[in-house]
């Protein structure tokens, strides 16, 4: 009898490692990018690697799984895509009570609802409560067993499937080992998961800059070493100036610089995460010096959100 454990481990075995390539070479910094967004088509990128562990534990205990996001967000996408594909029990806690209203749900959500997540539509007062809102309280209290898992996926599993990443960069051999990878900071747990996959490597010389798509996100450091108190081992920063305004904003000068890396690369990208990263990591190598070094970018996927 095939189960969704069975399934969901059979489906992780069998995953290969995705590709990395060469994009180009400025100032004598080889950039090279790693393409996440060749994972999965529905349940991509990190998200794919954050919810590997969530997956097997959730199927392992049979416990359904609840989860936060906003109405354009590639974790809830993720989540209810895999509740389809492996037959787990799914809920969505949606911020904004207005898009209960059918007429107001855009693809993310309708795609949701249609792989069967049960979506619970709450005010954005109510959303800054999270677990501790009334509507998570109420659900949770008739149904003791549900997993709640934080926003983006971000919990201590989801860095098991992030350190995969460095997993493997050092075994593929079509790449250097980076002199410096790069990669979107959301939450910061993919990051926090890189950093764990370098310790268990021992990749010390190795430098790791996170690029936050939200604007003041210094805290992230903290976030990072909560998770992972080794890193402090490590050469990693946030780059912390490469938002572009934002969370969400997507000034013309970005837009314009996504259309061209897609026309010169043929890599898509979408304007949340991953284009203000290869914006980012190509103003970085404008300005670098002209000591030549191996730069990889760490595609996360996300292109859901494109649709
Ligand atoms: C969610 C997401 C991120 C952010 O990941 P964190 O682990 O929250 O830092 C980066 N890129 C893409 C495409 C995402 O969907």
């Amino acid at each position: 009898m095939t189960t969704p454990l069975n399934n969901i481990q059979d489906f992780f075995t069998h995953l290969p490692p995705t590709p990395s390539h060469y994009l180009t070479t400025i100032h004598n910094k080889r950039l090279w990018i790693k393409r996440d967004d060749m994972n999965d088509s529905e349940i991509q990128g990190n998200k794919l690697r954050k919810l590997k562990a969530i997956l097997l534990t959730a199927a392992l205990q049979q416990r359904a799984l609840l989860s936060f996001g906003g109405a354009y967000s590639n974790h809830i996408a993720a989540l209810a895509a895999a509740g389809k594909r492996f037959d787990l029990t799914t809920l969505g806690v949606i911020r904004g009570e207005e898009l209960a209203d059918p007429n107001r749900q855009n693809a993310t959500l309708k795609t949701a609802q249609a792989n069967g997540m049960q979506l619970h539509f709450v005010s954005r007062s109510e959303y800054r409560h999270k677990a501790k809102g009334k509507t998570v309280q109420q659900l949770t209290k008739d149904n003791p067993t549900w997993w709640i898992i934080p926003e983006g996926g971000s919990n201590q599993h989801a860095l098991v499937g992030t350190s995969n990443i460095i997993d493997e960069i050092v075994t593929d051999k079509t790449i250097p080992t980076p002199d410096t990878l790069f990669c979107a900071c959301g939450t910061g747990a993919t990051l926090a998961g890189i950093l764990q996959g370098a310790v268990r490597h021992g990749l010390h010389d190795m430098r790791v800059v996170g690029v936050p798509v939200l604007k003041g996100a210094d805290f992230l450091y903290d976030t990072i070493r909560a998770f992972n108190p080794r890193v402090d081992n490590l050469n990693w920063s946030l780059q912390l100036n490469a938002h572009a305004g934002g969370y969400g904003k997507t000034p013309s000068e970005l837009l314009t610089f996504i259309a061209w890396f897609q026309q010169t690369f043929a890599v898509p990208l979408e304007p949340i995460y991953t284009g203000k990263l290869c914006h980012a990591v190509f103003t970085l190598a404008k300005q670098s010096d002209s000591k030549a070094e191996d730069w990889l970018i760490y595609h996360s996927g996300g292109l859901q959100g494109n649709q």
